[in-house]
């Protein structure tokens, strides 16, 4: 199948057509400095075409049509940088992902909206065959928590979606798979390094195939020293120009991400053939820069094989990565400690292409393998394109349900408030739960059991019909009671506890049980799901590598319900469910997914 492959950037726009399986290139469109007076383009061979002033859109209007004359396009795969929490894969475009990619812009304001004026200008020459984004943020979805978390307040990063997302995904994907065929390796047995080296820049470490630290996050700016960006610089810096230099967002979005890194440093833009012909001459702004940009990624390089606890081998990709030996040198110096050592004749002539991708650097008794692999984006593209237009991929986005976790609590009758709390006395309520009308009350008691108290347990609110006391497996053994797994308000013959409060005790005959795992629904979810009130469901939930399927989950639909899935404490544990920081019932970002209905 013919692909074309759009990657429309901040000042260019590359079009590649391309077979997918082979990656074979029918022919290419290249535009350069798009949007300015010097914008011109290229198809193939032919001499280049000056169309001064054209944006992304014009620019590809005037492109395409030349471009695919005489060829077939089965599909058109489109690079889109920030997927944000919703794309964790490639989709399908309709105008409904078209709009979310333009929300996204926030995010990625100078990527994202010249990537869809070239969705835009794309769908529009043609409408009839399927259009698929491909996300640069989706690689790295399999980030752990810790990697994915910056330290900022709660509150404050939860107001604004802050978390480390990495970018380049296609790429680092794509030359960790060509280094594990050259190693002739299973990717998910190595530990390796990958430092896609472009004018745009990013380490990332591939633990058994899966990115678990990437250098860019929330933004692309942050991590390595780069062609116009600083990479990381401490945050404290940004605090003093504000306060000296008044400098406002603007002001430093264009020095942090057009004025600095290679450009900034060397004073003589950000192309690195340039630089290390001056540095060669002496240049000693071009020498700094050099030796900065070699120093901080030497400086991933150690903490990315600590964070894999190992690296088997490390791979350099993209321009400078596949062309620059004095980069590879500088940053390869000093990792012998790792067992890396570069064979100094190899990295001088390793060239690398499409039709030999690998080319090793490190020498015969290196125990961690020096890689050069040539990356293409295109092709990796193109082949994501393929597989979902040609339906080998799930083009529907899962039906998921959110996970709660409840901790253990307690449901009192009217006359168990006033026998423990005293005569006339009604519960505060604290916190809304999340299913309508329910409360966490202020108020809280001892469960006294033969053998421990479990002192504080928080009170649901309003007052129910029965006492009801629920807890987890782990809290009947530190009780000393034995309790039942039944469905809330089932509490016949379950044993008896006693409750201590602050004006009296209850000792109940019956009411502790272990809460059978269940999903509240509404009857619009039970109809996507497929499934009925009470029936028993199996559950998959997605954790951070410990995935779990709990059978035996009940289903429970009612109209005031809201779609959510409760797991004790116990559970939760069990599939590294985060519990949230409060609350007896507490959302958390875990999520599950419907396996099967069983009988
Ligand atoms: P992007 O796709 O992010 O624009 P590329 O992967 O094309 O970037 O890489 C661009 C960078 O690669 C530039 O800094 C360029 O100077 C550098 N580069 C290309 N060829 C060489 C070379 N032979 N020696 C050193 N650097 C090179």
């Amino acid at each position: 199948m013919l692909i074309l492959v759009i990657n429309s950037g901040s000042s260019s726009v590359k079009c590649d057509l391309l077979d997918a399986r082979e990656g074979e290139r029918q022919l290419q469109g290249r535009a350069q400095r798009v949007g300015t007076p010097q914008c011109s383009f290229q198809i193939g061979d032919a001499a280049p075409e000056s169309t001064p002033g054209l944006d992304h859109q014009a620019v590809l209007t005037r492109m395409l049509p030349l471009l695919l004359q005489g060829h077939e396009v089965g599909a058109v795969g489109h690079r889109v940088v920030h997927g944000g929490a919703r794309f964790g894969q490639p989709v399908r475009i309709d105008a409904e992902v078209e709009a979310a990619i333009s929300e996204l812009a926030e995010l990625a304001p100078l990527h994202n909206p010249p990537n869809l004026a070239g969705i835009k200008a794309a769908r529009a020459l043609l409408p009839d065959v399927p259009h698929v984004a491909v996300f640069d943020t989706a690689f790295h979805g399999t980030l752990p928590r810790r990697a994915r978390a910056y330290p900022l307040p709660e509150e404050v990063v939860r107001r604004h979606g802050i978390r480390r997302y990495g970018f380049h995904g296609p790429s680092h994907a794509w030359v960790a798979q060509r280094a594990a065929d050259h190693l002739e390796e299973d990717l998910r047995d190595l530990r390796i390094i990958t430092c896609h080296l472009g004018n745009g820049a990013s380490a990332c470490a591939v633990e058994y195939g899966r990115s678990v630290e990437t250098s860019m996050g929330m933004t692309p700016l942050e991590g390595l020293v780069m062609g116009t960006r600083s990479g990381d610089i401490d945050p404290g810096i940004l605090i003093e120009l504000i306060r000296k230099e008044g400098l406002d967002a603007d002001g430093l979005d264009r020095l942090l991400n057009r004025e600095s890194g290679l450009t900034g440093v060397s004073g003589v833009g950000n192309d690195m053939r340039d630089i290390s012909a001056r540095a060669a001459e002496g240049d000693e702004r071009c020498r700094l820069a050099i030796q900065v940009f070699a120093h901080r990624l030497r400086k991933y390089i150690g903490a990315y094989a600590a964070v894999m606890g190992g690296v088997d081998a490390i791979v350099f990709t993209a321009g400078i990565g596949e062309n620059s030996a004095l980069i590879r040198h500088r940053v390869a110096q000093r990792l012998d400690f790792l067992g890396a050592r570069l064979d100094e004749d190899k990295n001088r002539d390793a060239r690398v292409s499409r039709a030999a991708p690998v080319a090793e650097i490190s020498s015969a008794h290196s125990r961690a393998r020096l890689l050069v692999v040539a990356t293409d984006e295109a092709h990796a593209i193109a082949r994501a394109t393929m597989a979902l237009a040609s339906g080998a991929a799930s083009v529907e986005e899962a039906l998921t349900i959110p996970v709660a976790v409840s901790a253990r609590h307690i449901h009192l009758t009217d006359e168990a408030v006033e026998a423990l709390f005293g005569k006339g006395y009604t519960l505060t309520p604290y916190k809304p739960l999340s299913q309508p009308g329910q409360y966490a009350s202020e108020e809280k008691l001892d469960i006294v059991g033969p053998k421990d108290t479990i002192p504080g347990v928080r009170i649901l609110g309003p007052p129910r019909p029965k006492c009801q006391i629920e807890v987890s497996r782990t809290d009947e053994f530190r009780l000393g009671i034995d309790a039942p797994v039944r469905n809330s308000g089932d509490v016949a013959n379950s044993p008896g506890v006693t409750l201590v409060g602050p004006a009296g005790q209850l000792t109940l005959t019956e009411g502790l049980i272990c809460a059978r795992r269940h999903i509240h629904m509404t009857p619009e979810d039970a109809e996507r799901f497929g499934v009925n009130d009470r029936d028993v469901v199996e559950v998959a939930i997605a954790s951070e590598g410990r995935d779990l399927i709990f059978g035996d989950v009940l289903v429970r639909v009612k109209s005031s319900y809201r779609l959510e899935m409760h797991l004790d404490t116990d559970e939760a544990n069990a599939a590294e469910v985060r519990p949230g920081q409060s609350g007896v019932l507490a959302a958390t970002s875990a999520s599950a997914r419907l396996r099967r209905r069983r009988i």
